[in-house]
């Protein structure tokens, strides 16, 4: 089933989903090799700014995207205050992206063996210290065709279940004359861009608050409210009034399956590299298990 791979040294590679730089949609990322500056950044992890390490990682990590350069001169000004200055760039890459290229430093420039990782055995019920590869990391067959033929991936269309009906923000606003055709519509249908890096940074002092951060990088994110009838658009809620609903639409207005939904859609929807892979557990079972490698093990030394 494994083919064989190792990634080490091998520091061109393409993301999964890709964005735009430069007005071009690009995919193409280039690593420099780890050096001393590397080590520092990459190991100063604080659990309080997981996204700003995050991106403090590819800053350093990333000679280029598409045609940008980014971590020569990062690393030259690094040297000189000791300062990570997170380049637009950086900011702008879909964070899903962001995670895979984390996985894929590590294990091309930095280590492809995680050692002494303790892997959790729902079959014997007991921790077994293993090693974990992350050569054998990929994507799941889903993702795999998700990617195929190269798409471009600019939103994400979130079709609810129950739906919102919005009258008491139209009334609230006293904007009858604007929204009044808009009461007692059942809408049914949100379009949110692509979550990016910058967007996790923005919101990083909620990300311990699962559902609250989640809820405002879905806010951020929201391009379209719509009522779809048999795959038609038939109304739109006007974008200008978007920021008057706030997180309101999510605290309000959406049952929780639809907040699960919008969540599924935002988080797990574009195609990310797993931090885990199958392997047979070291017990008498010899089950399969899932070898999963924890981010707080990232880059340790
Ligand atoms: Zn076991």
């Amino acid at each position: 089933m494994n083919e064989e791979k190792n990634f080490k040294g091998v520091l061109d590679l393409e993301l999964n989903i890709g964005y735009n730089v430069n007005g071009e949609y690009t995919r193409s990322v280039s690593l420099l090799k780890s050096n001393g500056v590397a080590e520092e950044v990459f190991s100063k992890k604080t659990s309080d700014k997981p996204y700003t390490w995050i991106a403090n990682c590819l800053t350093i990590a990333v000679k280029s995207i598409g045609s940008v350069d980014v971590g020569v001169e990062a690393r030259q000004n690094y040297l000189k205050d000791n300062v990570v200055n997170i380049p637009k760039v950086i900011k702008d890459m879909p964070m899903a992206d962001a995670n895979s290229l984390l996985l894929e430093i590590h294990r091309r420039t930095w280590k492809n063996l995680v050692e002494k990782q303790e892997i959790m055995c729902k079959y014997c019920a007991k921790t077994a210290i293993a090693d974990v590869d992350l050569d054998r990391i990929d994507l799941t067959d889903d993702d795999k065709n998700l990617i195929a033929g190269s798409p471009k991936f600019e939103f994400i269309i979130c079709d609810l279940v129950d739906g919102c009906d919005l009258t008491p923000i139209i009334v609230k606003l006293k904007k009858e004359n604007e929204l009044g055709h808009l009461k007692d519509i059942n809408f049914n249908r949100f379009i949110y861009r692509v979550p990016t890096l910058g967007d996790a940074l923005r919101n990083e002092k909620y990300a311990s608050d699962n559902i609250n951060f989640w809820r405002r990088i879905a806010s951020d994110c929201l391009v379209s409210i719509q009522e779809v009838d048999n795959g038609r658009t038939v109304n739109e809620f006007p974008e200008d009034f978007f920021a008057a609903l706030g997180l309101d639409l999510y605290k309000q207005y959406l049952s929780t399956e639809d907040l699960g939904k919008v969540r599924y859609a935002l988080r797990e929807e574009l195609p990310t590299m797993p931090f885990s892979y199958t392997d047979t557990c070291p017990c008498d079972l010899q089950k399969e298990i899932p070898f999963v490698m924890e981010a707080s093990s990232f880059f340790s030394v």
